[in-house]
């Protein structure tokens, strides 16, 4: 797509590649290592892509993680997407952050990803079996 930031490709610091994905490192990282990896097809989000993508960009993600495990000796990893507006998504062509995390790199890392919604991560309280955390 024309001006698609990620289909344009430029100043992209590519670290992996296949025929359908490539991961390349975040422009704004959050952590040391932050790694980005996307479909090739320019798709607005994960459910857009087609298996044969999402098995690509699986590919990915171990290869990244081999990456950057030997680079930066990170301690652990988040790995996630954000999948519309109101979930954060600010660029529209399908994205996976591999952000590498460093013991102590914040204060309370508990809950991780499930921190996404400020305060809630671990105030609301298992209500019984239908809670699937
Ligand atoms: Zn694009």
């Amino acid at each position: 797509m024309e001006n698609c930031v990620f289909c344009q490709r430029d100043n992209l610091i590519i670290v992996a590649e296949n025929k359908l994905a490539i991961a390349f490192y975040d422009g704004c990282p959050v952590n040391e290592g932050h790694i980005l990896i996307t479909p090739k097809r320019h798709v607005e989000t994960y459910f857009d892509t087609s298996l044969e993508e999402h098995t690509a960009m699986v590919e990915l993600i171990f290869k990244t993680k081999e990456y950057l495990q030997l680079k930066y000796e990170p301690d652990g990893f988040n790995i996630g997407s954000n999948v519309g507006l109101a979930a954060g998504q600010t660029v529209f062509h399908f994205h996976i952050h591999v952000i590498p995390r460093y013991s102590g790199d914040v204060p309370d890392p508990r809950g991780g990803v499930r921190k996404v919604i400020p305060h809630r991560g671990s105030e609301l309280k298992s209500s019984g079996k239908n809670n699937l955390h």
